[in-house]
């Protein structure tokens, strides 16, 4: 199982991400249906705690149908004696199991609140639209679909909403799952022919959290079986909320009745937040975590990670690694230090487009011309994809950016660019050959 999470992630992960957080991690044992995992520090457990074990949860279900759960503990209480303690767990924590809190009945974060969530450029319209539904849930914005790229806070904002209506109305029934879990709970209740009790799960609710909807793509019987729990959730003036990576009309296949329909409430986008708004996100994370750094290192910081909260906290973890490690103080110095790698482990400092576009050229013996073309011929499509693909991967250009370069696309048509590249690769050897040959030719 471990060697199956070690592989998803690796997908999922930036290379940063994957290394810092994954793998430091090392699995102890899975007994009673928990995994236990011992991670290096307390940033490690917290970061684990918030972001990877609903990851490996769902990873369960898909690895076997299996109902895992993750129990990450400190490596140095692994040495105590007290570990026993530790990884045994007490008939209180079953107690705990057994009755659940408000927060663990609707799988909320408790740290994902409005307290906690910086607003910026970027967010502001996201957080405005969602404070306003969960003092209104229902009916002002139904659905608010929230969409953005990755690690900007759009999980965290809808389930914002979740806890400010669970403080106002302790009673109110709230529900956050991934599209993803949506879907294998559907499967399963119709393997184990519980659907009655699936649909009045999620039919009941005042308020329903459905997180990534972009994985409904190619999900022909879950959409119909979400097409209905949406209708009767509407009719009953009960509050949705979706996020998705992309606007519900760009989902590939997804319904046009459940495209229509998510356009029907509001639709927001958040987008990289701003220096200024980086730096506070990380002065605010700093101060959660007691880390003594000076502005001018958090802005130094902030000023290293442009598109990714997610990555930004990730820099925060390994520049405090870093000084713990050295035993020295957080200077600019030092975290130029510690981020050294991380910038050449992603993009490639120096690399531009042009240059992509000239080799990818060569490589597939056509012009850089046909590449900026419209020309639809299959011999040109997978090179203009295929570039489109590096230049997301090895640069730092934004989406339109690379449009523009490409003789002036829609920022959509290289998102699909991406994606098509990224399933091939999975499986299509001689694609997974000419990217590892391409990059190598891109790294003289
Ligand atoms: P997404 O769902 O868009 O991929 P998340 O909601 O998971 O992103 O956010 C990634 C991480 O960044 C989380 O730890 C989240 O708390 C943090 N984060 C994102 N945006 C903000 C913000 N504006 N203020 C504080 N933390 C943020
Ligand atoms: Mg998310």
């Amino acid at each position: 199982f471990w060697e199956f999470l070690q592989k998803k992630f690796k997908q999922e992960f930036a290379a940063v991400s994957y290394q810092t957080w994954i793998e430091s991690a090392q699995p102890i044992k899975l007994e009673n249906q928990k995994i236990y995992i011992a991670v290096p520090s307390g940033l490690h457990k917290d970061y684990w705690e918030r972001n990877i074990s609903t990851k490996v949860v769902e990873a369960a279900y898909e690895y076997g149908n299996q109902e895992i759960v993750p129990v990450v503990i400190l490596e140095s209480e692994l040495k105590k004696p007290t570990t026993t303690a530790a990884l045994n767990p007490t008939t209180e924590t079953s107690e705990n199991i057994q009755k659940k809190s408000p927060l663990q009945e609707a799988h909320l974060n408790s740290k994902y609140t409005f307290d906690s969530f910086v607003t910026g450029t970027g967010n502001q319209m996201a957080h405005a639209a969602a404070l306003v539904v969960s003092e209104e849930p229902g009916t002002m914005y139904n659905p608010l679909f929230i969409y953005g790229g990755v690690g900007l806070g759009k999980t965290h904002l809808m389930q914002a909403i979740g806890h400010r209506l669970l403080d106002r109305k302790p009673q109110a029934n709230v529900k956050y799952i991934s599209s993803e879990s949506f879907a294998n709970d559907f499967i399963n209740s119709i393997q184990n022919r519980t659907q009655e009790s699936f649909r009045n799960e999620y039919r009941t609710v005042d308020l329903l959290l459905v997180d990534d909807i972009q994985f409904f793509a190619d999900k022909e019987g879950t959409q119909e079986e979400f097409f209905h729990t949406f209708n009767t959730l509407y009719n009953t003036k009960k509050q949705i909320v979706l996020t998705s990576d992309r606007l519900p009309n760009e989902i590939p296949k997804l319904q046009e009745r459940l495209v229509s329909r998510f356009k029907w409430g509001l639709s927001v986008d958040i987008t990289a937040p701003d220096l200024e708004t980086r730096t506070a996100i990380l002065r605010k994370k700093a101060i959660a975590e007691n880390l003594e750094i000076p502005d001018d290192a958090l802005s130094y910081i902030a000023s290293q990670i442009d598109s990714n909260v997610r990555e930004l906290e990730g820099a925060l973890v390994r520049v405090q690694a870093y000084s713990t490690m050295n035993n020295e103080d957080i200077t600019i110095g030092l975290a130029a230090e510690a981020l050294k790698d991380l910038k050449d482990s992603k993009h490639q400092a120096g690399l531009t487009i042009d240059k992509i576009q000239s080799q990818v050229a060569k490589y597939y013996k056509v012009t850089v011309d046909d590449l900026k073309g419209k020309r639809r011929n299959k011999t040109i499509v997978l090179p203009r994809q295929i570039a489109m693909y590096l230049a997301r991967e090895l640069t730092d250009s934004s989406l339109p950016k690379i449009g523009q370069d490409f003789g002036g696309k829609d920022h959509t048509t290289v998102l699909h660019s991406c994606d098509k590249i990224t399933k091939l690769l999975e499986n299509d050897l001689t694609i997974q050959h000419d990217i590892t040959n391409l990059k190598a030719s891109l790294k003289n």
